[in-house]
């Protein structure tokens, strides 16, 4: 089973929760946004729960 991320940058508030719950894959840039540090996983590990827990909804997490 393999899962790729999604992230609507545009849109992220730089909020740090993706960061707090996961930081195995997510860090905050430069410009206050965060990122993934990959998008193409072979376990999801922690990004279920980032994608749960943003407050505006645009992390998606897709089984491929
Ligand atoms: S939890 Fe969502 S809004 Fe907050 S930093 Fe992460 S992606 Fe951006």
């Amino acid at each position: 089973m393999a899962f790729e991320i999604t992230h609507e940058r545009d849109k992220c508030i730089g909020c740090g929760t993706c960061v707090a719950i996961c930081p195995d894959n997510w860090e905050l840039k430069e410009d206050g946004k965060s990122s993934p540090k990959q998008t193409s996983l072979e376990e999801v590990g922690c990004n279920k729960d980032a994608e749960e827990n943003c407050p505006v909804k645009i992390i998606h997490v897709a089984e491929v």
